[in-house]
């Protein structure tokens, strides 16, 4: 199944998204699988549960289409369940990033260039890894959607301010020219 995707202007985009247990989500093979279809459909690299109306702990990750540039990413396709995040070192890098959820707006954002987490897979096997580069970038991304926040918070705000009206656009759902269906959660 395709979800339309939560555009900015939603509220369960600014909320802190809730842990899930194995007992409520028996079904949870199938929500990821909606979620990677959702993502591929759409043509992002991440996709987390809010995006899809859904304010519960899980992303979703697929960079294997850039691996033939990248061969690091040959095995980037993943879910985080439960996701628990720390930065590394206070190395960061700023990189041009977009958001399907505020689609059509890319803006340069500034993010550690390392990171380790903890997280529950589909299967709910535990893992802890470390990742860096792009990887990490869209893992903080991700993760930074399960608590509320969206990458225009971390631009700088004069940046912020010459969006607005652009944003405005977004919660009226004024888009055009995008590969996927939106939705407006009130
Ligand atoms: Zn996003």
């Amino acid at each position: 199944m395709i979800y339309p995707i939560v555009v900015y202007g939603s509220p369960i985009l600014r909320q802190v998204a809730k842990e899930i247990t194995p007992e409520e989500y028996p079904n949870l093979k199938t929500l990821i699988a909606d979620m990677f279809d959702t993502m591929h459909k759409s043509d992002g690299m991440g996709l987390a549960a809010p995006q899809i109306g859904k304010s519960i702990r899980i992303f979703v990750v697929d960079a294997t289409s850039l691996a033939e540039e990248d061969p690091s990413l040959g095995d980037f396709k993943k879910a985080f369940i439960n996701p628990k995040l720390q930065v590394i070192g206070n190395e960061s890098v700023v990189m041009n990033e977009g958001c399907l959820s505020i689609p059509k707006i890319r803006e340069d954002v500034d993010r550690r260039i390392k990171v380790k987490i903890t997280y529950y897979d589909e299967n709910w096997n535990f893992f802890e890894e470390a990742y860096e580069g792009l990887k990490a970038r869209v893992i903080q991304h991700e993760y930074d959607h399960l608590e509320g926040v969206l990458f225009i918070d971390k631009i700088n705000p004069l940046r912020r301010k010459l969006l607005k009206g652009k944003l405005n656009d977004i919660t009226h759902g004024k888009v055009d020219n995008i590969p996927y269906k939106i939705k407006i959660m009130k």
